[in-house]
């Protein structure tokens, strides 16, 4: 049975079963008991009839009336019949027989009613015709005491049948309750946590918690939506690169005409003045030979960018890679901002150069959009520093101590910070999560924090944001310092 469905199904209909089930053994009872009060009828009808050949009997002693003779006579043989017609009743109510007495002692005691007609004065005779007639009466009464008795007991049990009765139906109930109520509440229980994961990140495929069928087919619809989720964000995280892509190749662009045109007029002094001295010639051919190299050296940087590659650590030297990011990017610098770079020579960490660049271009871009505001006129100024740090130390403001920042750990700070209006209280919770971007539509896909704090998790660093005292805002990121040997 692998439906909740009929589960259900089963549950009611054996539930129902047990209630017709009980409800017939009651009935059966209660016609037991109807079949006892009838019997109880028929006794009394007998017993009745002792009573008044008894009286009719005291009648003929006191009085002599032939009149109570025959009365007596007639409910005799009333007693007799009553007895006849009944001996299956009177056996089963006081033992195999005890009708076959009863006949007995009627005959007997007419006989010797007859005698005493025949011999009025016969004492003995009269003595004997009322030890008769108390023996009839007295069983009567035992009768009518044993029918009474059995009626009770026949009550009794029913009421004691009808108490296990209900007990049954509010166990039964209230076990398949519990048991329909855990079969749902488990299942569901095992998704709530699974969606709640789903939610803070985790796309992992559910798998499921019951074999019911209603169940696996959410389980497979969930996952399904799952599927169609990290479909689209990959998509989304790809489109988010290709749009870092589109800002480094336009300030590569640009990067690449400058050794370009300097390859073009050393190429053309050469050309044109066939007869320059052999040092300048050497020179120009030396300069030929180091701007290609530069060339080289750009395409290649964004060679490394573009194309899913794999992660490879390789030592950075963090002020060589800020000069080359801010450079890339120059054409995005909004009109009025200042640059302030302070990073000391020889800051390095084992990095994945491109990623790491990526992470530099966002936050570069999201200052650069925050301080672009034409209409203000405003003039702003991008900070970005870099120092060696202990993490933990005592006056270390850095917050919760995470993967490369764990306490005691030498490590590369990089902070990024400008002069922007910064990021309200209300929101700095959410920016590193996927998709949240407070940008109009077409301007933001809210991928750009969420990539680069995963990719600096990736190096085993962490990143916080937080706003400067002064209003902007201010992006640390810290790495594990790279030691001199590892390279
Ligand atoms: P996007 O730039 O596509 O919106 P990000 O993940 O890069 O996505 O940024 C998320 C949000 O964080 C931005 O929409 C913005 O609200 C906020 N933010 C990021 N950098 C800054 C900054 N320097 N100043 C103010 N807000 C910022």
């Amino acid at each position: 049975m692998h439906s909740l469905q009929a589960k259900i199904a089963f549950a009611y209909l054996s539930l129902a079963a047990l209630v017709v089930g009980l409800s017939a053994v009651a009935l059966i009872e209660l016609s037991r008991i109807e079949g006892k009060v009838r019997e109880g009828g028929k006794v009394a009808e007998l017993f009745d009839a002792t009573l008044e050949m008894r009286r009719f009997e005291k009648n003929y002693f006191l009085y002599g009336q032939t009149t109570d003779l025959e009365d007596h006579a007639r409910f005799v043989a009333r007693a007799q019949e009553l007895s006849r017609r009944d001996t299956a009743v009177i056996d089963a109510l006081a033992g195999q027989g005890t009708a076959a007495r009863l006949e007995r002692e009627l005959a007997d005691y007419a006989r010797a009613m007859a005698a005493l007609v025949n011999r009025p004065a016969d004492e003995s005779l009269a003595i004997t015709v009322r030890a008769h007639g108390n023996r009839i009466v007295t069983l009567g009464e035992s009768l009518a005491l044993n029918e009474r008795r059995s009626v009770d007991q026949a009550l009794q049990n029913h009421q004691r049948n009808f108490l296990f009765f209900l007990g049954a139906v509010a166990a039964f109930l209230v076990l398949t309750g519990f048991l329909l109520a855990r079969l749902v509440t488990r299942p569901l229980k095992a998704m709530e946590t699974h969606m709640e994961a789903v939610a803070s990140g985790q796309l992992t495929r559910l798998a499921p918690d019951s074999s019911d069928r209603e169940f696996v087919s959410l389980t497979e619809a969930f996952n399904h939506v799952l599927d169609e989720l990290e479909r689209r964000q990959h998509t989304l995280v790809r489109s988010e690169k290709l749009a870092s892509l589109g800002t480094l190749l336009s300030g590569v662009a640009h990067e690449l005409n400058n050794p370009l045109s300097n390859i073009s007029s050393s190429a053309q002094i050469l050309k044109e003045n066939q007869g320059v001295d052999a040092d300048f010639r050497a020179q120009l051919i030396e300069d030929i030979d180091a701007e290609t190299l530069r060339a080289r050296g750009i395409v290649r940087a964004l060679l490394d960018y573009s194309g899913d590659r794999d992660f490879r650590p390789i030592r950075v030297e963090i002020a060589e890679l800020v000069e080359e990011t801010l450079r890339f990017i120059k054409n995005k610098r909004p009109p009025g901002v200042e640059l302030n770079i302070d990073i000391p020579a020889g800051l390095v960490v084992a990095a994945d150069r491109p990623r790491l660049q990526q992470v530099l271009i966002n936050l570069v871009v999201n200052a650069y959009d925050a301080m672009n505001d034409p209409k203000s006129g405003r003039t702003g100024e991008l900070r970005i520093a870099a120092c060696q740090v202990k993490t933990g130390e005592k006056d270390d403001d850095f917050p919760s101590p995470l993967g490369g920042c764990r306490s005691g750990g030498e490590a590369v700070e990089i902070e990024v910070s400008d002069t922007g209006p910064g990021i309200p209280s209300e929101i700095l919770e959410r920016v590193f999560d996927p998709f949240f971007t407070t940008k109009a539509i077409g301007h933001g896909s809210g991928l750009g924090l969420f990539i680069a704090y995963e990719i600096v998790e990736k190096h085993g660093g962490c990143m916080v944001a937080d706003n400067r005292a002064d209003g902007g805002a201010r992006f640390r990121i810290r790495l594990p310092a790279c030691l001199k040997e590892s390279a």
